[in-house]
């Protein structure tokens, strides 16, 4: 009997998410343990006759990476996805978390959108292939890798630093894009070209010390205070990037009449600000929107004093700065000193920079022609991403990264790629997942498959 491929994926899934792999961000050993999903992985693909490797640079936290060699004719194709998976707030879930069981229609657990789906689905790409003793241009690499949501660093960061020649690729298909984006009546894809940089940061304050019994309005907790109610309602200065205007554009060319004249004058920077307030009706587009803009710069971690009766002379905030492609660390910061006000001591912690794949490749048009062939109704279109994902490590390499890991959901329910990450209940509709499966199987294939097979012994 042939093998029902979509069934394979999804019982991978349900496999993947029975391992929580939780990353608190300690990068110590007692976190992640992503090794449980290397493990997993590396056993399936070791029972397809192939030969994973393990890579680790802590204990536990290991990535895997399995390689289909081709003729050598062209350079590989790297599918990438990582294995851990951000905390689970289980007295919100209706359903176990960590079960991977299918209730509803729907694989439910946490990983299931971010990101183990590609795993599973990457891994039945490599076991087809296999199968089907497809003659291949180009190697196809899948690497599972660990610790993307504490920031890449035993993970993507890890092998490229240190083995490098295990992922090195022309193209990367990874986090985060192809999911079906219903919007008023139309179906979108997004595909992932551009992603922001990362400028984290500390903002002190420094005030007179004193007694909790005469306050004191200049006090350090107070000018934080402040500061931090400035930057939480301020919208730091438009820069619209090429990137987000040809994703508005398009965007708001497929809406009927007046969302698309409203939309379509978001990226005009004297008045996006407008828009986005009195137009963008819901909380969570208007972020979304607000986000893809401008730089960003959200008060995260707050610290001052510990004891209720002294009056600290310091107080500090660190920021989550996120800034557009193109735009410098210097200048994200220079708009982040006009909100903080001339006192405030900023310095940086962490700095990645931003990354931007050109969307003229042939594998770009292809990605585009394979997600029209698989859903006619539906509208690729290139997107910027505005946290991080691991394209940041392979572009070092000179590696196209895109986000490409297809899923599609029902219109007609309230369950959407943007809810669902990160969030409660987080799960994956069975059927979207198989048609994912076959469409990122097709892409794979007739994109490296060779043309001229040479003569089989
Ligand atoms: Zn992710």
């Amino acid at each position: 009997m042939p093998t029902d491929w979509g069934t394979t994926t999804v019982t991978l899934l349900q496999e993947l998410i029975r391992k929580p792999t939780v990353n608190r961000g300690t990068q110590g050993e007692d976190d992640g343990h992503e090794h449980l999903c290397a493990r997993l992985l590396a056993d399936f693909a070791r029972d397809r006759g192939l030969e994973p490797k393990i890579f680790a640079k802590v204990k536990n936290r290991e990535n895997m990476v399995v390689r289909l060699k081709g003729n050598g004719k062209k350079a590989p194709l790297l599918l990438n996805a990582h294995t851990d998976v951000v905390e689970v707030d289980e007295s919100r879930w209706q359903r176990p978390p960590f079960a991977g069981d299918i209730h509803d229609g729907y694989v439910w657990g946490r990983g299931a959108i971010d990101m183990k789906h590609m795993a599973a689905m990457s891994m039945t790409v490599l076991a087809r292939l296999v199968d089907e003793k497809v003659e291949l241009d180009r190697d196809i690499i899948f690497a599972a890798v660990a610790d993307e949501e504490a920031g890449c660093t035993l993970g993507s960061t890890y092998l490229v630093d240190e083995h490098p020649e295990e992922v090195r690729a022309e193209y990367m298909l990874g986090e985060v894009g192809a999911f079906s984006l219903n919007l008023m009546g139309k179906v979108f894809y997004p595909i992932q070209v551009a992603e922001k940089g990362v400028v984290w940061t500390r903002a002190t304050f420094h005030g007179s010390p004193g007694h909790g019994s005469m306050p004191d309005p200049n006090g350090a907790v107070v000018r934080l205070a402040e500061a931090i109610a400035r930057l939480g309602k301020k919208r730091l200065p438009m820069h619209p990037h090429p990137v987000v205007e040809a994703f508005v554009q398009k965007l708001s060319s497929a809406l009927p009449f007046p969302q698309k004249q409203a939309l379509s004058r978001l990226t005009t920077p004297q008045i996006a600000g407008l828009i986005l307030d009195y137009l963008v009706k819901d909380p969570d587009q208007r972020r979304s929107f607000g986000a893809m803009l401008a730089n960003t710069a959200s008060p995260t971690v707050v610290r001052a004093g510990n004891k209720v009766n002294v009056i600290p002379g310091r107080a500090s905030v660190e920021i989550d700065g996120r800034t557009i492609p193109g735009q410098s660390d210097l200048a994200f910061l220079s708009e982040l000193r006009e909100v903080l006000g001339p006192d405030a001591e900023i310095e940086v912690l962490h700095k990645l920079p931003s990354v931007e794949t050109d969307a003229t490749t042939p594998l770009y048009g292809h990605l585009e022609a394979m997600l029209r062939k698989h859903d006619p109704l539906g509208e690729p279109l290139p997107y910027m991403v505005v946290g991080f994902t691991d394209a940041k490590a392979y572009a070092r390499l000179g590696t196209h990264c895109y986000g490409f890991t297809p899923l599609k959901f029902d219109p007609t329910h309230e369950i959407s790629f943007q809810k669902m990450y990160h969030g409660h209940d987080e799960r994956v509709p069975v059927e979207g997942l198989t048609w994912g499966s076959n469409v990122l199987y097709d892409t794979v294939r007739s994109f490296c498959e060779s043309r001229e097979p040479t003569e089989r012994a």
